[in-house]
């Protein structure tokens, strides 16, 4: 069982906590980033990565 965490930055500046969970069924997906959109990541099997996003150089935006 390998659920390392890792730290993984795009080019945009944002940054997302990645650590991987093991499903009982078989998942497809990608991740992309939510500020620029960029692929970071792609998976195909039981070990899905999830992602949380921590402290980067965009501001948070809101929509008011
Ligand atoms: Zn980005």
């Amino acid at each position: 069982m390998s659920t390392e965490t890792r730290i993984i930055s795009c080019n945009c500046g944002v940054s997302y906590e990645r650590s991987e969970q093991r499903l009982p069924i078989k998942d497809i997906g990608v991740f992309d980033c939510e500020e620029c959109g960029a692929r970071l990541d792609m998976w195909s099997g039981r070990l899905v990565p999830m992602f949380k996003r921590i402290a980067g150089t965009a501001p948070e935006r809101r929509s008011a």
